[in-house]
């Protein structure tokens, strides 16, 4: 890590942490508050988040006693539980911020609002312990969320400005500055949390980092105006010692100094003891450049205590370096020898190559001067040795800023590549599912009229069935028609005639009918018709074909029957009728039959003289008495 880098951390750290100034005043005002019993912690908790940008030490101690006086399961826990992380990072504290940003992400049912500032607060601890990346990857999930809106903008903010951090502290300073430059527009004049001079202040790190002189300046010194505006002077401080030091890096020994003077002004207005050390620190080292040794060494030796005491081992080794070079100027060898030694131990234990190279090539100057040239080329020699490590060092560091920020670059690719896959996979899938979907409806729709067509042709199928059943069939009794059973009689006369074999005929014709219908009704003459039809349809062979020709009456054909067989078969029919029963007619009357026979003889000119002269007989059967059989 260089000098310049390490100073913009110890600038970065200073913006965060904030003046302990009002602090001193503070924690007497907490201790009489806890006198007066808490009306509310609601009340004291916005006081204090209020104040905590400017006093995060009192923050701190008040979050600590809420903690310990409120049970696990209170609900107001969690808001004490941010107010002591964001104190905690103030106060460069990241263990503790994220031991209570962690606790408090455990809590359930935590309001949206407090999820985000929880992970923010986690996040920036996160990047202050050193893991930079961690923390890069929870803001990406807070901006994500953030920016599908509802939340305060301030969230945002917040957000960018601690991923503007990461991204600062890995040394990706293109991310950092997009994230900052995006930030800067949402971002409030004045509040307790992020405000312009605080973004103004990070653009002017990122510029001086990537040595944008113009840009860091003029972003300096906005941030100086807003700080003063805003009477915020641990701000205004930090924004001066920043310019003070891009102009010092210029040799721009005059400005520099000016500014260094006037970050020492405000840290000493809000007694920020640390401001004022660096601001001390920083003069010395331009007192220095100008040959104001006496100036330099008072600086020096003012700042030195407070970085002994805050155990801030770089600027102690480089005051140790400063005086030193002071020394040799005013040819006090030894003492400049001393302060060498003091400075290398130094050094050493934080592994400062840089600082190292230039403490042997000092000490060569010292030795030279003292005319020992034996250890002034070893001297010599040595810094060279550390310098060529300090060379790879600086190589590897920028090789692996390299890599971060490939890393990033390649990440966000990837992401964008994700994103893009996503989209595609869902449009295919939706278009898939169009397709799948039209299909199924077309099949849907085919076997529909396929089963439409099938039972239309199966309906007209049966339709024509029962229409040509119907046209054959009587429809009370369900036996041949007259139609069917002259057809059938033409057909059988035919082939007797052909083939020369009897043929006879009957015709059955129910005695007194009517007296049926109007004694029992309609509906039972219809049954006894029914009764009759399936008695003929028993009674008769299956050869012989018989149908209902007329109201009651029915006609048997009876091939290969001569008339005296039929007469034989027909008077025992007369007396089966006689015996059938038919419970409709309550037993009050038996129905008895006329029959009527007719042989087919050579003289019958048609089907229907063969007919009428069974239907003589029936007359006859009739005029004798009916329950009869005649031919
Ligand atoms: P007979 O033959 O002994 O001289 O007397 P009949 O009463 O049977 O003679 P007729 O031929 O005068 O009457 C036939 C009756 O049959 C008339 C009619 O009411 C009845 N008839 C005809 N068709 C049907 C039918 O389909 N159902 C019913 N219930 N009665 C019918
Ligand atoms: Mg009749
Ligand atoms: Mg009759």
């Amino acid at each position: 890590m260089s000098l310049r880098h390490s100073l913009c951390v110890a600038a970065c750290l200073l913006a965060a942490s904030t003046a302990p100034g009002p602090a001193a005043a503070l924690p007497a005002a907490a201790a009489t508050h806890v006198e007066t019993p808490p009306a509310s912690t609601d009340d004291e908790a916005s006081r204090i988040e209020q104040s905590l940008q400017t006093s995060p030490k009192p923050a701190l101690a008040a979050a600590e006693r809420q903690l310990a006086r409120l049970p696990v399961t209170d609900p107001a826990r969690s808001r004490w539980l941010a107010i002591g992380a964001e104190a905690a990072y103030a106060l460069a504290l990241p263990a503790t911020a994220v031991k209570y940003t962690k606790e408090a992400l455990d809590r359930p049912g935590l309001d949206p609002e407090m999820q985000q500032r929880l992970t923010i607060a986690l996040a920036q601890a996160e990047d202050l312990s050193g893991h930079s990346n961690e923390s890069i990857k929870l803001m990406m999930t807070v901006i994500g969320t953030l920016e599908q809106g509802g939340f305060d903008p301030q969230y945002m903010v917040d957000a960018l400005s601690a991923r503007a951090a990461a991204y600062y502290s890995l040394g990706n300073f293109r991310a950092a500055l997009a994230d900052l430059l995006r930030a800067y527009p949402l971002t409030p004049e004045r509040g307790p949390r992020t405000i312009k001079a605080d973004i103004a202040t990070s653009l002017g790190n990122v510029y001086a980092a990537i040595e944008d002189r113009e840009h860091a300046e003029q972003f300096y010194k906005e941030a100086i105006d807003d700080s003063v505006a805003n009477a915020s002077w641990v701000r205004a401080s930090i924004a001066e010692y920043s310019l003070a030091t891009v102009y010092r890096r210029q040799g721009e020994w005059a400005r520099s100094a000016e500014y260094f003077e006037q970050s020492l002004r405000h840290s000493k207005l809000s007694d920020d003891t640390q401001g004022v050390a660096y601001a001390q620190f920083g003069l010395a080292q331009v007192a220095e450049k100008l040959g104001e040794f006496d100036r330099a060494e008072r600086m020096y030796l003012a700042s030195l205590p407070v970085f002994a005491e805050a155990g801030d081992i770089l600027p102690q080794a480089n005051i140790a370096r400063g005086l030193a070079s002071i020394a040799l100027q005013r040819k006090q060898y030894p003492l400049a020898l001393r302060q060498i030694e003091r400075s290398l131990a130094l050094a050493g234990t934080i592994e400062e190559f840089d600082l190292t190279y230039r403490l042997f090539e000092l000490r060569a100057e010292v030795e030279y001067a003292m005319g020992d040239f034996k250890a002034a080329y070893l001297s010599q020699k040595k810094s060279g040795e550390v310098k060529q490590k300090w060379l790879e060092a600086r190589n590897n560091e920028s090789l692996s800023e390299m890599r971060v920020r490939f890393d990033t670059e390649r990440q966000a690719q990837q992401n964008a590549l994700l994103t893009k896959e996503n989209q595609l996979n869902a449009s295919k899938l939706a278009e898939q599912r169009q397709t799948t979907r039209l299909y199924v409806v077309s099949v849907v729709a085919l076997l529909l009229v396929l089963g439409l067509l099938v039972f239309l042709a199966y309906r007209s199928k049966q339709v024509r069935k029962r229409l040509a059943a119907q046209a054959l069939t009587d429809e009370l009794t369900g036996v041949a028609n007259r139609r069917h059973v002259m057809a059938v009689l033409s057909a059988e006369v035919e082939r007797a005639r052909r083939y020369r074999t009897p043929l006879t005929i009957a015709m059955f014709d129910l005695d007194h009918f009517k007296q049926i219908n109007d004694r029992f009704g309609h509906a039972a003459g219809d049954e006894v018709l029914q009764a009759f039809a399936r008695w003929l349809h028993d009674s008769l062979r299956k050869t012989d074909c018989f149908g209902r020709i007329g109201g009651e009456e029915f006609l048997a054909v009876l091939p290969h029957t001569a008339l005296e067989e039929a007469r034989t078969v027909m008077e025992r029919m007369r007396y089966g009728v006689l015996a059938l029963s038919y419970p409709m007619l309550e037993e009050q009357l038996q129905p008895s039959v006329s029959i009527g026979l007719a042989m087919l003889s050579e003289d019958d000119a048609s089907v229907e003289a063969l007919v009428a002269r069974a239907d003589d007989a029936v007359y006859r059967a009739k005029e004798a008495g009916r329950n009869r059989v005649e031919s």
